[in-house]
């Protein structure tokens, strides 16, 4: 095996070893590989832009609130519930700090994708008119997080009290991944580190693959012992 191989190997365990300390390893695997492959390589992912795709909510997530929207359907079939964000970049974050509109600066629940903010569509304009009592008494049964009274139409992933211990997953990962490509370890993806995953897509989900691999060969040997 060559020596590059070897020292790839070697960075790999690094984030190996960290997913697998968690509670739920393949939630986190999942989180991962959707944040590097398909939020950091989006064209907004370092521009001042409301993105409202539905493709960049993690999937984990997406299927719980297409359940929360079913049952919503059932009281009000005329609803049109639309995200009005999903991903908010870094800039727009610090951008909607700086004007007041939010207290948290720099990237929160959104900039991971865990967090959307739901509105209704009408007049081909968003509406923030939704019955959010009642998607947030749907959300609650299927423990998607609402910011109310604060923020009524934000729904999130995590409960409040687990962001930070997310925060500093997310921020690790990052920077194994900056350490994978042998960049400035910041925690910090700015246009450097999104060139390196743009750049190495094969090299990733190669690095994805294998990691998969090992977290289910772990989760095997554990459920064995
Ligand atoms: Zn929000």
């Amino acid at each position: 095996m060559d020596e590059k191989k070897l020292l790839y190997q070697k960075k790999e365990n690094t984030m190996f070893s960290f997913i697998v300390a968690s509670k739920n390893p393949m939630l986190l695997f999942r989180w991962y590989k959707h944040f590097v492959l398909s939020v950091c390589t989006h064209d907004n992912f370092l521009k001042n832009f409301v993105t409202s795709d539905e493709s960049l909510i993690f999937p984990d997530f997406l299927l719980k609130l297409n359940q929360m929207k079913e049952f919503y359907f059932k009281t009000h079939p005329y609803h049109d519930v639309r995200y009005f964000e999903t991903f908010r970049s870094k800039s727009r974050q610090d951008y909607l700090f700086h004007s007041g509109a939010t207290k948290r600066h720099h990237y929160g629940m959104h900039y991971f994708c865990l967090a959307v903010d739901m509105t209704k569509w009408f007049n081909n304009s968003h509406h923030w008119n939704l019955d959010y009592d009642l998607l947030r008494r749907t959300g609650n049964s299927i423990s998607i997080t609402s910011l109310y009274p604060f923020e009524e139409c934000h729904f999130q992933f995590l409960p409040v009290p687990m962001q930070n211990d997310f925060f500093d997953f997310a921020n690790q990962s990052i920077r194994c991944l900056q350490d994978l490509f042998s960049l400035k370890i910041d925690g910090d993806i700015g246009p450097i580190t999104q060139g390196a995953i743009l750049f190495n897509i094969d090299r990733l989900n190669e690095y994805f693959g294998n990691l998969e691999s090992q977290i289910k060969h772990k989760i095997e040997d554990d459920k064995l012992k």
